[in-house]
């Protein structure tokens, strides 16, 4: 299945560079955010660059802000999303609707400075089609997020076929056949990063200290943060099936030991094992069947989910200089 465009942006012209942020309850860093990223762009490709920011359904005042953003910079398009559809699914907005020959993924809050934008241009330019940004460290950040961050890393890769880097986020410079690739693939549940990685081509990081937070407050509880690793898993790993079946086979060797060795205690010298074994047996076999059905549960709910078909997000309203009253949805 190859997604349409979501709008009708045939005039447009192409430039250079697009820069994607995905943006909820943003108000408190938008300002800071447009003036260092267009002056970042500025240094490197002139004024050929766009800037797409993408309002994830904020409760704040991130809308009106974008859209004075971009009545004053022409190089700036907003995208207001009819609700929060999540950090995945905004960037996915943004990168279908962008159209330049180069295409950035940044964070609304600075953590990732875009200033790196030269070191990730030159990568390309020598050959690359993935930039992506790599923390040599984390300021900021408690020492609980950065363990399970670090710990989650490690799981997925074991578990998963091919390499996810380490310490990555989705600050990344991508070339257009990537993103045009990227756009085409029809999955829901989107860990974009891990789809990234594996897309292939040539992908170099680019290492850097990742700052705290300029303002504002992570938008990621510790239940998002476990719905976000679960999507990752499920998504790029069968590992947790073959566990199942794994668990199964264990189980089933360990009840025939038990039984033989009841059979053997009997024939030997009589003595029948009562009530505790069988309750044990029982017991453990009743907790393997209900890891199993919780696995398969998973994948046949996201088989559910794929299986509805919907779109994956509804843009309300589109705002450029140019093109300021453009309506969705197409
Ligand atoms: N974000 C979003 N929708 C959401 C949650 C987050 O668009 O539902 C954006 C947010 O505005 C920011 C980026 O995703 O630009 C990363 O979020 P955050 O900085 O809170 O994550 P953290 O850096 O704490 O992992
Ligand atoms: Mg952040």
């Amino acid at each position: 299945m190859k997604m349409e465009p979501i709008l009708p942006f045939a005039e447009r012209t192409c430039p250079r560079l697009s820069v994607v942020v995905p943006c909820y309850n943003e108000e408190a860093v938008l300002l800071m955010l447009e003036a260092r990223l267009a002056a970042a762009c500025r240094e490197q490709v002139g004024e050929d660059y766009e800037i797409v920011l993408v309002n994830d359904g904020s409760t704040d005042r991130t809308w009106p802000l974008i859209c004075v953003l971009a009545e004053r910079n022409p190089r700036v398009l907003g995208v207001d999303l009819s609700r929060n559809h999540g950090q995945q699914l905004a960037v996915t907005a943004g990168l279908q609707i962008c159209r330049g020959e180069l295409i950035m993924m940044i964070d609304a809050d600075l953590q990732d400075p875009p200033e790196l934008l030269g070191a990730m241009i030159e990568r390309i330019e020598a050959g690359a089609d993935v930039a992506y940004g790599q923390r040599v460290a984390r300021h900021g950040e408690s020492a609980f997020k950065r363990g399970t961050a670090s710990l989650f890393y490690k799981l997925l890769n074991r578990l998963s076929e091919q390499n996810i880097p380490v310490d990555t986020g989705d600050f990344r410079l991508m070339t257009r056949r990537v993103v045009d690739q990227l756009n085409a693939m029809p999955e829901r549940c989107r860990f974009m990063r891990g789809m990234v990685s594996w897309l292939g081509f040539e992908q170099v990081a680019v290492p850097y200290e990742r700052d705290a937070r300029r303002a504002g407050e992570t938008k990621y509880s510790v239940r998002r943060l476990m719905s976000l690793a679960i999507d990752a898993i499920t998504s790029f790993s069968t590992v947790p099936l073959r566990l199942a079946s794994h668990l199964g086979v264990l189980s089933g060797f360990a009840g025939f030991a038990l039984l033989f060795w009841a059979i053997w205690r009997w024939s030997e010298n009589g003595v029948i094992i009562g009530w505790t074994s069988t309750i044990a047996v029982m017991l453990i076999m009743g907790s393997i069947q209900l890891i199993i059905l919780g696995v398969f549960g998973d994948y046949l709910g996201r088989l559910y989910i794929e299986s509805k078909g919907r779109p994956l997000f509804i843009v309300r309203e589109v705002r450029s200089q140019s093109r300021a009253s453009e309506r969705g949805p197409v």
